[in-house]
């Protein structure tokens, strides 16, 4: 109140009243007070006066001439100027007659006759601040309403029946919501299409008492519109909704959602997008146990067409490329697999003419070389860009989760060794990544463990191939071949682990195990037969250097029984080639044990005249891969001619291996050669199958299938 007072001058008192003395009296009284003061004679007088000043509070006397007070009143209320000027009734009929009048034309209070001058200047004064709070009211009322109407949004109080009581409903979104007239509508006949979702809103709203937010939408035709509304419980268990048109908001969200996910050139996937998608393709498939592929693709030799045809021609060209990329993506019958969790084919620009494609949830590798080819093809065919035809190739690396990497990271990196790995192979090809690529890769290792694994539980067992001497038609010997039955993968071959094992030395204990075993079999086998068998074990080059192999064999010889002469040690070319001194050394101390030398893949290593003479050994084993096309392919034919004259020639004996056909071993024994082993005979078999073997050719004179 005190705020009002000083905030603002007091202002000018029209006094109207006929008795002078009364005036006299009200003026001195006012004055003192600090008000200024206007006098009328009677009520016209007054309605005349207010032409040209303009008093703020008026104090009018009932019964006047010409115009008596109720009038001047009701003229004062008419004037929108004085439609709420405090107006005090001087009345001297205290009956309730006059004061209701006084009342109904416009008064705001009165005092009656004979006036008490104290009081009188004490109402007049509260009439001002009254008036005063009054007028702050009305502004601050006027305000919020212009505040009000200036946001743009629907706003309704909703009774707790769901009745709309009050509302504001601003020209652009009368098209989008129910139009017309909402007073008292129920709120599903007013929102027909999102009633539930408000009115869930509004339940939660009264039950929390906290304000609730809900976003919903309207379709008409091809358009939608998106809403949000807040909903705020209100104290008569109401609620008050406000409704806001966030269009404009979403389409820009999706923009720059777009902008944050997508090349900006090719509108495919970007590096981040693609970085996530895989992340999620990849907990995906550790899940479910499935693959993932991720391809990469580059274009070869893009650089030039930028030189020679500007980066317009260029950009142009690489927005080609991936709508061929996109179409030969889809097409394909792989991406009808893709699931509905998000788990589809993923197709972006790494940057620069860097592609990929990311294949979640593949069965196997060879789906996603599949595809990749689908991606050569489909970019071999010419380009027609600015009236120009363009000839582009591209160079594509394959990595795949989880043979190649288990995260993101590792993933790219090994699509990108092979990507580049196929630029080396004259680009335009398909290349997945392989440990060659990177010799440091997880795959051997994961070998490695698995072979040390495999040691541990026993899984390694030896198979044995017979060996046959056609002049006498018996098996006269085995050769024993190492086998790994892996519980998950199946037999893994030899020439994948060997090598490995060779590489971390876990041929040294694998190759003695094989050994034990080959002597211990052989001499059970020598005990039921009476001819003489021979084991054939074959040593690595690893193993040939150890300087314990003489204790080694020798213990093996006689933990097992097996007499020396009965077993045969393979040993390639390269392997007495490292050391030949060392070499002749060893070989000279195990013939002295009796046990014999043979030379194995005879044909493919050094094959010097001088170090056969040198070495002593007894057999020369020639290569399967001469054997293979000896029919057909002369050189061959006369690569193992030589090598059956050479090993006569030294006194030597001559096998041949991987003998498969009846033409193979016709070839051979007209020759001369008549030891052979290979498919024809029989495959490694395992122990006792070998003795099933041997105990049905033991009685029958030729060891050859008719
Ligand atoms: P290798 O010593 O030359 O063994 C002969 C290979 O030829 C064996 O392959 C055998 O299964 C295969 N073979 C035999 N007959 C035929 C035929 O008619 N046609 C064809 N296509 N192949 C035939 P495998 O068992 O896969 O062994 C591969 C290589 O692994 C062996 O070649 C040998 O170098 C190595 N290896 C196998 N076991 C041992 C072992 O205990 N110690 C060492 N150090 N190396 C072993
Ligand atoms: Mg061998
Ligand atoms: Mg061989």
């Amino acid at each position: 109140m005190n705020r009002v007072e000083t905030t603002r001058e007091l202002p000018l008192i029209l006094i109207a009243d006929d008795d002078m003395m009364l005036r006299v009296m009200a003026r001195a009284r006012l004055e003192a007070l600090g008000f200024s003061v206007v006098e009328a004679e009677d009520g016209a007088q007054a309605l005349q006066t207010i032409q040209s000043v303009e008093p703020e509070l008026f104090v009018l006397d009932v019964m006047m001439p010409e115009k008596d007070g109720f009038e001047v009143c009701r003229g004062l209320r008419a004037n929108p100027r004085f439609a709420h000027a405090p107006i005090l009734m001087v009345t001297g009929l205290e009956d309730a007659d006059s004061i209701n009048r006084a009342y109904e034309t416009g008064a705001t209070d009165f005092i009656t006759k004979p006036i008490n001058w104290v009081i009188f200047g004490h109402r007049v004064r509260y009439m001002w601040r009254a008036a005063m709070v009054g007028e702050e009211l009305r502004r601050s009322e006027n305000k919020n309403k212009t505040l009000v109407n200036a946001i743009p949004d629907l706003m309704f109080h909703l009774q707790k029946d769901g009745a709309i009581q009050e509302y504001k409903l601003p020209k652009a979104l009368q098209t989008s919501w129910a139009n017309g007239e909402l007073y008292g509508k129920n709120i599903d006949e007013a929102f027909p299409s999102n009633s539930r979702q408000i009115s869930i809103s509004v339940a939660r709203a009264l039950e929390t008492g906290e304000m609730q937010v809900c976003e919903h939408q309207e379709k008409s035709g091809r358009a939608t519109t998106y809403y949000e509304s807040r909903i705020v419980a209100g104290q008569d268990e109401g609620a008050v909704v406000i409704v806001r048109d966030i269009t404009e908001k979403k389409n820009a969200e999706e923009q720059i959602l777009h902008l944050a996910y997508n090349d900006t050139l090719t509108g495919l996937l970007n590096r981040n997008s693609l970085r996530e998608h895989l992340n999620r393709a990849l907990s995906e498939a550790k899940r479910c146990g499935s693959c993932v592929a991720v391809i990469l693709f580059d274009l070869d030799r893009f650089k030039r067409i930028n030189d020679t045809f500007g980066h317009n021609t260029g950009d142009q060209l690489l927005e080609a490329v991936a709508d061929r990329l996109l179409r030969c993506v889809r097409k394909g019958d792989l991406v009808a697999r893709s699931n509905p969790h998000g788990s589809a084919i993923s197709v972006g620009r790494l940057g620069g003419d860097e592609f990929l494609t990311l294949l979640p949830e593949i069965e196997k590798t060879g789906d996603a070389g599949k595809v990749a080819r689908r991606i050569l093809d489909s970019i071999s065919h010419p380009f027609f860009i600015a009236g120009r035809e363009i000839f582009i190739t591209a160079s594509i690396g394959i990595s795949v989760y989880p043979h190649d990497g288990d995260d993101a990271e590792t993933l790219l990196k090994n699509a990108d060794a092979a990507m580049y790995h196929a630029k080396d192979q004259g680009k335009n090809n398909v290349q997945f990544y392989s440990r060659e690529i990177d010799p440091a890769a997880r795959e051997s290792l994961a070998l490695e463990n698995e072979m040390r694994k495999a040691m541990e539980r026993g899984e390694f067992t030896v198979y044995y191939q017979p060996q046959v001497d056609l002049r006498s038609g018996k098996i006269v010997g085995c050769e024993a071949l190492l086998r790994w039955p892996h519980p998950e993968m199946g037999f893994i071959s030899p020439q994948q682990f060997i090598p490995l094992a060779e590489e971390t030395g876990l041929i040294v204990p694998l190759g003695k195990w094989v050994l034990f075993q080959a002597c211990r079999q052989a001499k059970a086998w020598n005990s039921a037969l009476p001819s003489g068998l021979r084991v054939s074990v074959n040593l690595s080059s690893y193993q040939f250097r150890q300087k314990d192999l003489i204790d080694v064999i020798g213990e093996s010889l006689e933990t097992s029984g097996l007499q020396p002469a009965h077993l045969e040690l393979e040993i390639t070319e390269s392997a007495i080639m490292q050391d030949t001194e060392g070499a002749v050394l060893m070989l000279k101390a195990l013939r002295q044990m009796q046990i014999r030398i043979a030379i194995d893949d005879f044909g493919t290593g050094y094959s010097s005249l001088s170090y056969l003479k040198r070495f002593p050994l007894n057999v020369l084993k020639i290569d399967q891969s001469f054997i293979r096309d000896i029919t057909k392919n002369r050189q061959d034919a006369s690569i193992t001619t030589a090598i059956i004259a050479l090993a006569q020639s030294l006194g030597l004996e001559v096998i041949a291996e991987g003998v498969e056909t009846r033409e193979h071993l016709q070839f051979l024994s007209d020759k001369g050669c008549n030891l052979m082993q290979g498919y024809f005979f029989s495959r490694p078999v395992p122990a006792d199958e070998f003795q099933r073997l041997l105990q049905e050719h033991s009685s029958k004179e030729l060891f050859v299938k008719k």
